[in-house]
């Protein structure tokens, strides 16, 4: 399988401020593919960069085989980028942005369709200047997908949304996935490149961390595990602290939270039984992908 959009060691300054350090990616037909990390990492200027808005100082990238800035036409027909908000002129009207968009592709979407998928079919008429965030967003996402595009890049998805419309934007994106297109998700929400990316990019300080599955970055943070209960009776840490599976013990509000290995519950279970003691409203959680966030960058 080969990719659809390859960047090699991208590089990109501004003035004295290098945005961009070191970064390579390769992201495969039909994936949902997260950048994320935090604010100022460099990810908005990879993405602009793999669009052609941006020229990169080095470095290589190709879309669908395409130079971004060399192969312009072919590039911009292939790709679908959601704008960032307040580029569109404020006396435009929804419908007609949606129209005069589809006009520009050969094959485009059903832009009614779109407008009613995205909860902007009230709003239709409505002139840009007058359209709350919200509505702003979605019609940014409405614009980046009315193309037909078969790569999308939608840079901060849902920002600004109420969780409701978060949620009915996620259930679109998993829609367009699989009709095939490939899907570039910019985004600093957790629960966002959890819920939707097949793999994520994680950058900082305009290098790639690394790139896994959700489940991967989480089992590579090494915290895969955690338990929590409330034991029968008091009993000495070191009962816990001394197996390999135990990273830590701590003790909060009567409840004691042992976190570990994948096999931290059976082992943590084992050994209270053997010593009498009940594990009271016991509970296991998964680390988060969050958790293993601030873990990795950490251990930058
Ligand atoms: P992210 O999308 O991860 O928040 P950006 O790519 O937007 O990161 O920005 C990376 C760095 O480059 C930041 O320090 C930002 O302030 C700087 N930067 C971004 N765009 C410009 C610009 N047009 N001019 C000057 N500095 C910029």
């Amino acid at each position: 399988m080969s990719a659809v959009i390859e960047v090699r060691n991208l590089h990109k300054r501004y003035g004295d401020t290098v945005a961009v350090d070191d970064v390579s990616l390769s992201i495969e037909p039909g994936e949902i593919f997260g950048i994320l990390g935090p604010n100022g990492a460099g990810k908005t200027t990879t993405v602009e960069c793999v669009a052609g808005i941006r020229v990169p100082d080095r470095g290589e990238i190709e879309v669908l085989g395409h130079d971004p800035l060399r192969d312009r036409a072919e590039v911009t027909r292939a790709l679908g980028v959601q704008l960032q908000t307040g580029q569109l002129p404020d006396q435009l009207r929804v419908a007609e942005a949606l129209e005069l968009y589809s006009s520009f592709y050969p094959d485009p979407a059903d832009w009614r369709e779109l407008m009613e998928s995205l909860g902007l079919t009230p709003k239709a008429k409505a002139r840009y200047s007058k359209l709350s965030g919200g509505q702003k967003q979605r019609l940014s996402i409405a614009l980046a997908l009315v193309g037909n595009p078969r790569i999308a890049i939608l840079d901060e998805l849902t920002t600004g949304l109420d969780p409701q419309a978060r949620r009915d934007t996620w259930e679109l994106i998993e829609g367009v996935r699989a009709r095939g297109v490939t899907i570039v998700l910019v985004t600093h929400f957790m629960e966002e490149a959890e819920r939707l990316c097949d793999r994520i990019a994680l950058i900082d300080a305009g290098r790639v961390v690394t790139v896994d599955t959700p489940a991967g970055l989480t089992e590579r943070a090494g915290i895969d595990q955690r338990l929590r209960f409330r034991p029968s009776r008091p009993f000495d840490d070191a009962l816990l602290t001394v197996l390999s599976d135990v990273k830590r013990v701590e003790h909060r509000g009567g409840f004691v939270v042992v976190d570990g290995t994948a096999n931290v519950v059976a082992a943590v279970t084992a050994v209270l039984a053997r010593n009498d003691i009940t594990a009271e409203l016991l509970r296991v959680e998964q680390a988060s992908l969050e958790d293993a966030y601030v873990s990795l960058l950490r251990k930058q």
